[in-house]
């Protein structure tokens, strides 16, 4: 619906559909971009991986993160971005915040979070403390941490367990950004929220990526104390806005789009 309003709108011979193939027939699907002369393809799980393997060109962004969701075709050259950590630091552009400088700390190093970490490691964030729980991911996270301190290397990037709730207190008590990466606030998890209410303080910006409900347990509280909040929807629109640049060249309406869609 965001890009098909997008094309008529800029009167664009596009359309925009969805194709669904499983990891084993992306090899096959990238080779019918170039065959039929698509423009472009959005990826997603548990395809965003798999599918570089088969791409002429990859960005720095998304061979850092290891992962594409946006392919485009000049000519039957296919590059691989990864729009999600650019989706991340736009929305926060769009409410007066740059990362460049800042303090982040990032709950949750999973798909979104290690393209929020790169993403912000490029575009000059001073330090990320990335906080994630020993469970099934760990081992990825850890891996994905030192791809992105290879990518940006200025860059102070530290993982610490998120259990560990005196070394998380602490580190938001000294941060500019809160950001959830995690599951935590979407079905079946909408009550729960990682942050205990009392930390924090009026100047810390809070974001989340959970889009589904909009207003997350965390951002609510996080209001309630004073803080300047960006929820998941609006990076998701962001990050839709960078892909539709890329193939298009046009700027989507974003404020246009929220309205149409989620009103
Ligand atoms: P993922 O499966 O790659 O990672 C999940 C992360 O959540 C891991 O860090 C894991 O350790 C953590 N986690 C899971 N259960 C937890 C719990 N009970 N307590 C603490 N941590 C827990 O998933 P992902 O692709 O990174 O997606 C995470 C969230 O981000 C989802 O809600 C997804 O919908 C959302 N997302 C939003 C956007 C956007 O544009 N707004 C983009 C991508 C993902």
């Amino acid at each position: 619906q965001m890009y098909n309003h997008c094309f008529q709108k800029f009167g664009l011979d596009y359309a925009y559909l969805a194709f669904d193939i499983g990891p084993e027939r992306v090899g096959a699907a990238t080779n019918a971009i170039r065959t039929l002369h698509m423009r472009g393809a959005n990826v997603t799980m548990p395809c965003k991986a798999a599918v570089i393997l088969f791409l002429d060109k990859i960005t720095p962004a998304a061979k850092a993160i290891g992962a594409v969701n946006t392919i485009v075709n000049d000519n039957g050259v296919l590059t691989g971005h990864n729009t999600d950590g650019l989706g991340y630091t736009q929305n926060l552009r769009r409410h007066g915040v740059d990362v460049s400088g800042k303090r982040i700390v990032l709950l949750g190093g999973g798909g979104a979070g290690s393209a929020i970490t790169v993403q912000a490691a490029l575009d000059g964030a001073a330090e990320i403390a990335v906080f994630n729980r020993k469970d099934s991911f760990w081992p990825r996270v850890e891996a994905a941490m030192q791809s992105a301190k290879a990518a940006a290397p200025a860059c102070n990037i530290t993982l610490q367990d998120l259990d560990d709730r005196e070394a998380l207190k602490c580190a938001i008590g000294k941060a500019d950004i809160l950001s959830n990466a995690t599951r935590v606030g979407m079905a079946p998890l909408e009550n729960e929220s990682n942050i205990d209410p009392q930390w924090f303080r009026s100047d810390l910006v809070v974001t989340d990526v959970v889009y589904a409900p909009p207003q997350t347990r965390m951002l609510r509280e996080a209001e309630a104390a004073g803080c300047r909040t960006c929820d998941g929807l609006g990076m998701l629109l962001c990050q839709g806005a960078e892909a539709f640049r890329l193939y298009s060249g046009e700027e989507m309406p974003i404020d246009e789009i929220r309205a149409l869609l989620y009103a």
